[in-house]
């Protein structure tokens, strides 16, 4: 009989690997995560927590402490400098949730951990330079010379993931992203006055405005590096530049400034052997719709479904493949639809000049439509429902 350090282990402990490890624990399953870096930044990243998520972790209990700490949106706004677009109603959707919860990545993530640490999850520094699979297990091998061992592994570390590339999964670049790698300014501000919901803004350029908690404001914006001009000026200029008529306050004190290029990946299969893939690890898209991370999320919550199915079969003999195999299909699927999304949203938001006028009388005539209560039913991950498990027969033999 082997003796495993975990039933399962995860690889990387952002949002995605913890979630697993929260979602592991109550079917009474042995969890370790091992990440390189325990002590996360205070970079904030992901700000929104959507509803179909706020639902999905309402089961491991992390839903109602996000929302007491974040602020809630009701709406997200659509506009122009001068007019009104569009509103997205979140107060619409089905569901105990009617909004979204803004709030930093780092709380989000602390949330959970603190979560899992009740739950009893072991935490081990260190770096993942590889892994072996065989017929029982996995060995998950350690920069320095550790390893840790479990049955089942979810690699969970993040878009440049070295497990992915250990067991050989490819991970292209989608259509959508080749040669549009759009340069964006990502930063937290504190002016002084921030609007009370998301507003985004379509002028000579996006800009993006997310209310966090703390009278602090989240601004994301298209814009390129420029020779001789540092991001802090370009921020400033371009949010006196696009921000909307009446909104007359300016940037104030930066806490956060950073910059990154939208790419759009997707993992050619989410699951080898033993090892399924989660989050970022798997899918990599632009931030319109704050999509990223909830999706994650939710990956890790069903990967730790399926893990507990194929663990159960196991344990009984069965074979174990069927559950991994329907996560592998759904979350790939899933994150195709949210890749499709967010690059209609881009296409939007980054019309050319000569476009502009028609797509915002495309906007106006469809508010008055179902579109935008259809538009925030997508956004919210509420039709992100998770794999569909088949049973496998009962007394069927495993021949692995
Ligand atoms: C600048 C920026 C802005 C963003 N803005 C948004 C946004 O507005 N909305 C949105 O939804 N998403 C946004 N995202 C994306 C969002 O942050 C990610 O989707 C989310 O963090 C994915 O979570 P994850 O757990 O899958 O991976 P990560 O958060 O990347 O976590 C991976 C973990 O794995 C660990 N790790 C990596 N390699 C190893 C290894 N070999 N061994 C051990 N540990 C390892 C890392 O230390 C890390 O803790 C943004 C990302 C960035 C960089």
């Amino acid at each position: 009989m082997n003796t495993f350090d975990a039933d399962v282990v995860m690889v990387g402990g952002g949002p995605s690997g913890l979630a697993a490890a929260c979602a592991l624990a109550p079917h009474g399953r042995s969890a370790v995560i091992v990440d390189e870096a325990l002590d996360h930044t205070l970079a904030s990243r992901a700000p929104t927590v959507h509803a179909g998520t706020l639902g999905v972790l309402a089961r491991i209990g992390c839903a109602e402490e996000l929302i007491a700490e974040g602020t809630r949106a009701g709406t997200f706004r659509m506009r122009n400098r001068t007019t009104v677009l569009t509103t997205q109603p979140m107060h619409s959707l089905p569901g105990p949730y009617r909004f979204a919860v803004i709030i930093p990545q780092h709380r989000t993530e602390a949330i959970l951990r603190a979560r899992a640490e009740t739950l009893g999850v072991r935490f081990v520094k260190g770096r993942a330079s590889g892994v072996v699979q065989d017929g029982t297990g996995v060995r998950i091998l350690l920069d320095g010379g550790g390893v840790v061992t479990g049955r089942f592994l979810v690699a969970a570390d993040g878009m440049r993931s070295t497990i992915r590339q250990a067991v050989g999964i490819p991970y292209p670049e989608t259509a959508a992203s080749r040669g549009d790698r759009e340069p964006m300014l990502i930063a937290d501000v504190r002016p002084g006055q921030v609007p009370e919901e998301p507003v985004i803004v379509m002028s000579s350029g996006a800009l993006v405005l997310l209310p966090l908690p703390g009278g602090i404001l989240r601004i994301i914006m298209n814009a390129a590096p420029e020779a001789g001009v540092s991001d802090l000026e370009i921020l400033r200029r371009e949010f006196l530049a696009r921000r909307p008529k009446g909104m007359d306050f300016e940037v104030g004190e930066v806490v956060w400034l950073s910059r990154f290029n939208v790419t759009h990946r997707l993992a050619d299969t989410f699951r080898s052997g033993r090892v399924l893939l989660a989050g970022d690890a798997g899918h990599v898209h632009s931030p319109a719709g704050g999509q990223g991370m909830n999706l994650g999320i939710r990956d890790g919550v069903y990967a730790a479904e399926a893990l507990d199915r194929s663990l159960r079969a196991e344990e009984r003999g069965e074979p174990w493949e069927a559950p991994l195999d329907a996560y592998a299909q759904d979350r790939r699927e899933a994150a195709a639809a949210v890749i499709g999304l967010t690059n209609r949203m881009m296409s939007m938001l980054m019309a050319p000049p000569v476009a502009r006028p028609l797509r915002d009388l495309m906007l106006w005539t469809l508010s008055h439509t179902a579109a935008p209560r259809k538009q925030a039913l997508a956004l919210s991950g509420l039709l992100d429902t998770g794999p569909v498990f088949v049973d496998a027969p009962a007394g069927a033999m495993t021949n692995s």
